[in-house]
This record gives structure tokens, C-alpha cells and sequence, in this order.
């Protein structure tokens, strides 16, 4: 499938059908939850809402990939070995938009960036990269203590809403003693401690 400049909505309908063949009802809800909030920041802050329709729709298509598909193609096509000891929250991200680019026929490099970093955010982050960022993070179906807080942010201030949730992400992770990626400290200490 190719979309530069011709993203009608049929190529929609099959990419949609696509990922939902790939999921859980319930993650694909989210899916399109994103989508919709993505399309959104993306008409209000001045992005391409069909890249963010695309992004939107495949950021969690590997996301129920086994681990031992991960783990191949992060040593068969020259990643970082590091990321073998990882496991799927960091790599359905960074490694999924190579599944994404490879099966579903994306090569557009602003989309697949924006799914690399959508769940670490990164210390450079395009207009694209922020708003799947985001729209992750407070899509409709999203319910806890403080997403509320970051919807109005997003709002107002899309860096404002970048911040929010990187704190937010950190702290979460600190309680529940997870390890933290480092691409994760390095969106911390750029977005929230403004080094
Ligand atoms: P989802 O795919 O829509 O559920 O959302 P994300 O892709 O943003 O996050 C996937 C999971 O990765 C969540 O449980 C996050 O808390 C977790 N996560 C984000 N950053 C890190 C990190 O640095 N280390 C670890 N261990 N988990 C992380
Ligand atoms: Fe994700
Ligand atoms: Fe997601």
C-alpha cells in the first residue's frame, strides 16, 4: 500500500482492516481512539492529519507480536542488541516500525519515526512524533488519575501536554520499580528537567 499525497478513504478502510486483524477488540478500540485524538491535535497545531491517521492506526501494530518474532528481527536486522534485554513495551515501538514499514508497505520515514518513539518519547521530537505521543496518552478510552489534566493541556500547549506525560510516564514507573529505558531518561531530563 502506498499513501504519499493519496490517502483515500478505501486505503483508510483496508489499512484500518488490516490492524484490526492484528489485535484484541479491545486494543484496536484504543486504536481508533487514538486516531481520533491524533486527527484532531493534527488539524489544531498545523500537522498532516492523514500522516496522523496512519501513524495513529499501526503505533500498536505489533503490539501482540510473540517475543521470539522480536527477538529475531532485532538480530537479524542489526539492532541494538541491548534491546534483547528489553522486552515488548520498549520493542513493539522501536522494532514495530520496521513490521510496520515491512508488511503494511509504509515508507514514509515521518510516520515511522513517530512510531519508534511513541512510547519513550525521545529528546527531538517532531510535530508528528508529539501528537501520536500524546493522543496515546489521553485517547478517549484512557482512564486514570490525571488524564483529564493532560486532555486540557493538550489543548492549550501541545509541548505543555509533552511534559505532563513524560512525568507522569516516570513517576508511574519509579512506583511499579520497572526499568527505565533510556531513551525514557533522555525525553525526562530534556521535556521535564529542561536540561
Ligand atoms: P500502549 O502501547 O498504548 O499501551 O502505550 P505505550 O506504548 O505508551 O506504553 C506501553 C508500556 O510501556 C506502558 O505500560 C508504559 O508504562 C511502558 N513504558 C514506557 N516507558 C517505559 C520504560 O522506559 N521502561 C519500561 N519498562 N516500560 C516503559
Ligand atoms: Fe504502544
Ligand atoms: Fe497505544
Amino acid at each position: 500500500m502506498k499513501y504519499e499525497g493519496n490517502y483515500t478513504a478505501m486505503n483508510r478502510e483496508l489499512l484500518m482492516q488490516t490492524v484490526q486483524m492484528h489485535m484484541s477488540e479491545k486494543r484496536f478500540k484504543h486504536v481508533l481512539g487514538v486516531e481520533k485524538t491524533a486527527v484532531a491535535l493534527a488539524e489544531k497545531y498545523g500537522a498532516s492529519p492523514e500522516k496522523a491517521s496512519i501513524a495513529a492506526l499501526t503505533h500498536d501494530y505489533a503490539k501482540e507480536r510473540p517475543n521470539d518474532e522480536f527477538e529475531l528481527v532485532i538480530k537479524r536486522d542489526g539492532f541494538d542488541l541491548d534491546l534483547l534485554n528489553w522486552n515488548n513495551a520498549i520493542w513493539h515501538g522501536i522494532v514495530g516500525a520496521d513490521f510496520v514499514q515491512r508488511e503494511l508497505g509504509i515508507d514514509d520515514q515521518e510516520i515511522l519515526q513517530a512510531i519508534r518513539l511513541h512510547t519513550t518519547g525521545a529528546a527531538e521530537m517532531s510535530l508528528l512524533d508529539k501528537i501520536i505521543y500524546v493522543a496515546d496518552f489521553i485517547e478517549p478510552g484512557r482512564d486514570f488519575p490525571g488524564v483529564d489534566k493532560a486532555r486540557e493541556l493538550s489543548l492549550v500547549d501541545l509541548d505543555e501536554a509533552v511534559r505532563y506525560e513524560t512525568q507522569h510516564t516516570l513517576l508511574h514507573l519509579l512506583e511499579t520499580k520497572k526499568a527505565i529505558y533510556p531513551e525514557t531518561i533522555e525525553t525526562y531530563n530534556r521535556w521535564v528537567a529542561g536540561k
